[in-house]
């Protein structure tokens, strides 16, 4: 009783003693040290080499930079030891990260996508798990803080037209429109709790994105954002800014031993006369303006109009479909994503090769993918037939076909290509003209559209 008491007493001096003033606590914030200006997304080691230049002088202005690869990069022949595959992977990871130290830029990540050799973005995504990665991606821009993206640009054109170059460039543009959207990978928001704890970000809108192309033809890009020279001398390292660029590459020895070692016999002379129009190094570095969020003219600096600090989340503007009889043809595959996409993520202004365009191994077989879209209520027969240049020939896929009533049907026509035109006078394999290819559909005598190609014939090409 007497305890029972006491234990009351006690309650009781507590509710009439004053409230004890407690000093607030700070919460924790982010982390500044991953606060990032430009976050280059790339797919292989060695593809930062296409921006280092520009990366080089944004050091100057002491921009902070972080560097994202969405693969190790583990196909491809090793030209400085034994190791294949996933160890050479774990090697070219290494040699990036020194690529990237010798400028300074140590904020360096990897994600998980396979390294996929071919011109397909569709294969390459499928091949890296699009939707882990771009959890993963958009994980890093809420960590990174960006406010501007570099990546491939998202199309295909003739060129080097890697699958994996324009799915980092299709990422990069997703996560640039999700990242900031409190309802997309939401656990990733999630505050403390108490027994398993969630990542704790914050929501990030990325300002501005601008792309840079991995095709031969320039004339569609220019004037579609900045150019920049990179002849000039830095002030961290009194080196011209293409200088800098070649250094950092020295670190990638499994992918261009002979060519290094070459370099490291030169000397200084010889090395300045690389600073040539006809050499990659020293020619203007030349972006493409995704989307800015802020304003800003296309060719400004890729800076203007960014002031300190976060702006609102902005949901994409989409443009809607245009509008198409009920029985029509269209080119399918990667040709008519990009279209989608275009429209999809407010970036119908990207330029894109008219009619669409491939460089293809001579010898080899084009595939030409279809869409076949019946919208009437009666199924329809439909004859497809291809008008080919002179010396290629249809393997299989035109004729006639029944499509189903509200149907769309997918098809392909095959070509069989011929050998591309050789000069044995120069060693080096000429490239032919490209050469337009069309497939066309009718239905009850009448056309309902076609699919025309460019196509461009090679000694050597990645597979389609
Ligand atoms: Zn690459």
């Amino acid at each position: 009783m007497l305890r029972f008491a006491g234990r009351l007493l006690t309650v009781f001096l507590t509710t009439l003693l004053p409230a004890h003033a407690q000093e607030p606590k700070p919460l924790p914030q982010a982390d500044e040290r991953y606060k990032t200006d430009i976050l280059v997304v790339v797919a292989h080691p060695d593809d930062e080499a296409a921006v280092t230049a520009y990366l080089a002088r944004a050091l100057d202005e002491h921009r902070r930079i972080a560097v994202i690869f969405t693969t190790r990069g583990s196909s491809g022949e090793n030209q400085a030891g034994a190791e294949q595959a996933a160890a050479l992977g774990a090697v070219r990871e290494i040699e990036a990260r020194s690529a990237l130290t010798t400028l300074g830029i140590n904020n360096v990540w990897f994600l998980s996508g396979k390294d996929t050799a071919s011109q397909n973005v569709l294969l390459s995504l499928a091949h890296w798990d699009h939707a882990e990665t771009l959890e993963e991606l958009v994980r890093l821009v809420r960590l990174t803080r960006p406010e501007v993206i570099l990546t491939f640009l998202p199309g295909t054109f003739i060129g080097e037209d890697h699958g994996d170059h324009q799915a980092c460039g299709v990422l990069a543009t997703e996560a640039f429109d999700l990242a900031g959207d409190p309802v997309v990978f939401p656990e990733q928001l999630a505050g403390p709790m108490k027994r398993l704890p969630l990542e704790n970000l914050r929501p990030w809108q990325v300002k501005k994105i601008y792309y840079f192309a991995d095709a031969e033809r320039e004339d569609i890009f220019r004037g579609k954002g900045p150019t920049y020279s990179v002849k000039e001398i830095s002030k961290l390292s009194q080196k011209p800014y293409w200088r800098m660029a070649l250094d950092a590459f020295r670190a990638h020895q499994t992918q261009a031993k002979s060519y290094l070692d070459k370099i490291a016999q030169m000397d200084e002379a010889q090395i300045e006369k690389m600073a040539t129009p006809e050499d990659g190094w020293a020619e203007d570095q030349h972006y493409v303006l995704g989307k800015s969020l802020v304003g800003g003219s296309v060719t400004g600096d890729i800076f203007e109009r960014i002031a300190p600090g976060a702006i609102p989340y902005a949901r994409p503007e989409i443009t809607p479909e245009p509008a198409h009889p009920d029985l029509f043809l269209e080119l399918a595959g990667p040709w008519s994503f990009y279209a989608d996409f275009r429209r999809a993520h407010g970036l119908t202004n990207l330029p894109h090769p008219e009619p669409p365009e491939i460089a293809l191994q001579g010898h080899g077989t084009l595939v030409i993918p279809l869409w076949i879209h019946n919208r009437t209520a009666k199924a329809q027969e439909i004859t497809l037939s291809a008008t080919l240049p002179a010396g290629w020939t249809v393997e299989n896929g035109t004729g006639k076909f029944m499509v189903a009533a509200k149907q769309t049907a997918a098809a392909q026509v095959e070509v069989s290509l011929p050998a591309p035109d050789e000069n044995p006078a120069e060693k080096t394999p000429k490239k032919t003209e490209p050469q337009d290819v069309t497939v066309g559909g009718e239905a009850n005598g009448q056309p309902i559209g076609q699919a025309r190609l460019r196509v461009e014939l090679r000694k050597r090409a990645l597979p389609q």
